[in-house]
């Protein structure tokens, strides 16, 4: 079957419709045009080809968590933090990057949360996007992306679903109803329960489980999703010059945190154009 055209919804996409609770202050719909439907410009693909401090310590977290249980020896010899650092290159990152993902690194390395489990799945973190899982809502057809950071189970069959975070952001819970529609299709023998895990400050959330009726929600939320999405897709591309009606922009405190800063008309700190 040919799937490459289909239209696509994933926990990102939905954040880029809807920010989680306490960040609707921090929303802006042109930040979904420039990522989705600009995203093939030169100046905006550079901009997104560049991960942000809060990315790369994500993704260098995991990655640590990765080296970890690839030689488990090193979580118990003097310097193991040291030569994880190196496998990183975390020398070439900034200091900032370097203090907290040495601190996070120790903070596994004294308590190494998957060891002793089953683990299933084990994301780098570095792998890009996973395969899309292919769901039919009614009559519409799309992709639906989930990228797993983790996947264990303990002595009974239950699959767990775990999600590293980083920061001080808060978990968002439709994350984990995300986690558990993915492993209802990835896994449709298995109970699944998903967990979020802070590498930096130690804290885990509450399980989440699901109902199969509860997933259904989350699937046809998905798919309207995917179909505002794929609306706003077609009026861009027949209409490039109404990018700010379709994408409105919310110029305001959080430009200085955005991506697209230096090419956005509506920023107050835009730099170039
Ligand atoms: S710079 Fe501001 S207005 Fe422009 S896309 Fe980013 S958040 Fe929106």
């Amino acid at each position: 079957m040919a799937t490459n055209w289909l239209p696509f919804a994933s926990y990102n996409l939905w954040l880029q419709f809807a920010p989680a609770i306490g960040q609707e202050h921090l929303h802006c719909d042109m930040k979904r045009g420039f990522a989705k439907a600009r995203n093939k410009e030169p100046q905006v693909k550079a901009l997104l080809e560049q991960d942000s401090i809060p990315q790369q310590i994500g993704i260098l977290a995991q990655r640590g968590v990765y080296e970890f249980h690839q030689n488990t020896d090193l979580l118990h010899q003097l310097g193991g933090v040291q030569q994880i650092a190196e496998i990183l290159q975390l020398s070439q990152k900034s200091l900032e990057i370097q203090e907290r993902v040495i601190s996070i690194l120790k903070n596994y390395r004294d308590n190494p949360i998957l060891v002793g489990k089953n683990i299933i799945q084990l994301s780098r973190g570095d792998e890009g996007y996973p395969e899309p899982i292919l769901i039919r809502e009614g009559n519409y057809l799309f992709k639906f992306y989930a990228a797993i950071d983790c996947i264990f189970s303990l002595t009974d069959d239950t699959l767990h679903i775990l999600d590293f975070k980083t920061g001080k952001s808060n978990f968002d819970l439709r994350q984990g109803y995300i986690y558990l529609l993915a492993a209802s299709y990835l896994y449709p023998q298995r109970q699944a329960i998903a967990i979020f895990y802070n590498l930096e400050n130690g804290k885990w959330s509450e399980p989440i489980s699901a109902t199969s009726e509860t997933l259904k929600c989350f699937q046809i939320e998905l798919t309207l999703i995917a179909k505002r999405h794929q609306k706003d897709l077609s009026r861009y591309r027949a209409r490039t010059a109404e990018f700010s009606q379709i994408f409105p922009p919310n110029p305001g405190v959080m430009c200085s945190f955005c991506s697209f800063n230096s090419i956005c008309k509506f920023s107050p700190c835009e730099v170039a154009a």
